[in-house]
Order: C-alpha cells, then structure tokens, then sequence
C-alpha cells in the first residue's frame, strides 16, 4: 500500500509536477462507515480507490479549527506525523483540503480504540502489558531520534492495528526539539551542552508517561489519580507511588515503574535499558503483537 499511495502518477509530466507531492481529492476516496467523531470532526473509514487500500479519513472542520485557533497545532501534527515510519506509529498518508475541511489520510487501525480495550478487561495481564509497553517504547526510542517527542501517550491515542499491534495515533502535541532550520542546517557540532542536553532532558517526559501508562494497564487506573485536580498534582509532585495489593502484580514489574516514575528526569530508565528490563524480557511477546488465548 505504502508504495501504492506514493508512486502514483502524477497528472502533469512537467518537470515541476515530478517534484511535486501527488495531490489528493476526495473523489479519490469511496467513504465508508464513520469511525468516530473528535472534537473537530469526523473520522470515516475509506478505500482509495486505485490502490484499492482501506484508509481512514479524518475530516476536521476549518471554521472549528479557526475558533480552537489550532491549526498550527494542526500544522505541526502533519509534519511531524508524515515523516514517521515505525510498525507501532500510525502512519499520516497525506492530507487534501476544500473550502470548509482539512482531510487527513490515515492508517486505519482495524482494531480500535486501546482505551476501549481496557475499559472492558479493566486492566491487562503482565504479557499484554509488557507487549504494549515494549512496542511503545520502541516506537519511542524512534521518535526520539529523529528529535521528536511525543508528550501525549495515553490510553486515548492508542489506536489497535488488524495483528493486535499498538500504535501511537495523535501527534497533536508532539515537538521536534529542534528548530526546522537547524535541523536542515544539518550540524549539531556548535550547539552548547545545556542545549545537547535539554534534548535527552526533554524526551524523558516520554519515559514518564509509559511508566503511567504500563501502571493503568496492569492496575485499570493511573497511579496519582485523586478526587480533587490539586491532589493529583500533589501526588504527581511528591510521586507519591502505591501498589495497592490487589491486583496482584509481579516485583518485577513494580520495579520497572519504579525506575521509570522518578523525579529527577536524568534518573529515569532510558528506553533501550527498559527494553532489557527483566519484566520485559520475560513477559513481552518479541514479535510486538498481543495475541489473546
Ligand atoms: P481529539 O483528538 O480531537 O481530541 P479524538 O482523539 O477522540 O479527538 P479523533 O482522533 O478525531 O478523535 O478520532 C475519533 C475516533 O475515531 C477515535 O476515537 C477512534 O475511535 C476513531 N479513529 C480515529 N482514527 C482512526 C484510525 N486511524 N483507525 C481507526 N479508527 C480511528
Ligand atoms: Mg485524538
């Protein structure tokens, strides 16, 4: 498919037309059933109809887009979501516009919603918890270097490809840790350490939040949730981390979090020592994918 949506002939032979990206309409696309609705728009499933490949498309209303004032937001989303390829990130096709939407092609994810998932097991075994994590941190370790961060991974933009594979789907607000410019300047050889530094310091929020995220899977709830906003952020503060006793959950897997959920941002496990992690080698299938049964 990858190749099929980009290698398609372009309508003009001009020298001009061969640089330029294919342009998409809507007439490409036979749109099937709604997926699900956000807060600009709708998402449909669709079949382009050359490649004869299933896609989503994500139809977002400009004049809400105006009135949110997010369409740098938007921006920033489809340039960096477009120039990620990973098995556990949702791929970003391209993106057409009209008077009135924005459309983005998307990956479809077969499988839905994570959070949906969750919802009905209320909490995962160690083995699916450690597939997910592992494959998150996977697609992490990716993002982070190609100086992305991610900043958003929770159970809501997860999305479950066809195979059972995670994938992270909202890039909304993603960063690259460098300006475009001096990414296209291509050197990193003149930047001063606090800078060198601030980009390992930045991605560590990633690592935070798959220590969150692999506490909701294995409990169903995030560790410093409380009734009251000002407690959570307390907690947070002071991270202030229980295991309660049931569900019963393996040492080792407490261990992971433990070293993942620490204050100081350059204490935090790095990804590629998580992937080592005993809990992950013992309990995550290698092939990333969970299967149930
Ligand atoms: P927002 O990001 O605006 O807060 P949201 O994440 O709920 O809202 P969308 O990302 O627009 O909304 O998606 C709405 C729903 O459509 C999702 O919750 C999901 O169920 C479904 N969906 C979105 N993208 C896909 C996809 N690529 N494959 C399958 N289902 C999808
Ligand atoms: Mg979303």
């Amino acid at each position: 498919m990858a190749t099929a949506m980009e290698t398609r002939p372009q309508q003009k032979a001009s020298s001009e037309a061969a640089t330029e990206k294919k342009r998409w309409t809507l007439s490409d696309f036979d749109i099937g059933k709604p997926l699900g609705r956000g807060k600009f728009g709708h998402v449909y499933v669709a079949k382009e109809k050359r490649s004869n490949h299933v896609v989503a498309l994500k139809v977002l209303f400009k004049s809400q887009l105006k009135q949110s004032q997010v369409e740098h937001q938007l921006r920033r989303e489809v340039e960096i979501q477009s120039h990620l390829r990973h098995p556990n990130i949702l791929r970003l096709y391209g993106y057409f516009y009209d008077q009135q939407r924005v459309y983005l092609i998307l990956e479809y994810a077969a499988k839905g919603e994570l959070y949906k998932e969750l919802q009905k097991f209320k909490c995962f075994t160690e083995r699916r918890s450690a597939t997910y994590v592992a494959s998150l941190a996977r697609a992490l370790i990716y993002c982070h270097g190609k100086h992305v961060i991610h900043r958003d991974i929770k159970p809501e933009n997860l999305l479950i490809g066809s195979q059972g594979e995670l994938k992270i789907a909202d890039f909304g607000w993603s960063v690259h840790t460098f300006s475009r410019r001096r990414t296209m300047c291509g050197t990193l050889d003149y930047l001063p350490p606090e800078m060198v530094e601030s980009l390992e310091h930045d991605a560590s929020v990633d690592i935070w939040s798959l220590g969150i995220l692999c506490y909701e899977f294995l409990y169903g709830a995030p560790p410093f949730e409380a009734e009251e906003h000002s407690d959570t952020y307390r907690r947070i503060r002071q991270v202030d981390l229980k295991f309660p006793s049931k569900p019963v959950v393996s040492a080792a897997a407490k261990d992971l979090i433990s070293q993942m959920l620490v204050k100081d941002t350059s204490k935090r496990l790095p990804l590629h020592k998580l992937l080592e992690h005993p809990w992950i080698v013992q309990n995550a299938d290698p092939s990333g994918v969970y299967r149930s049964g």
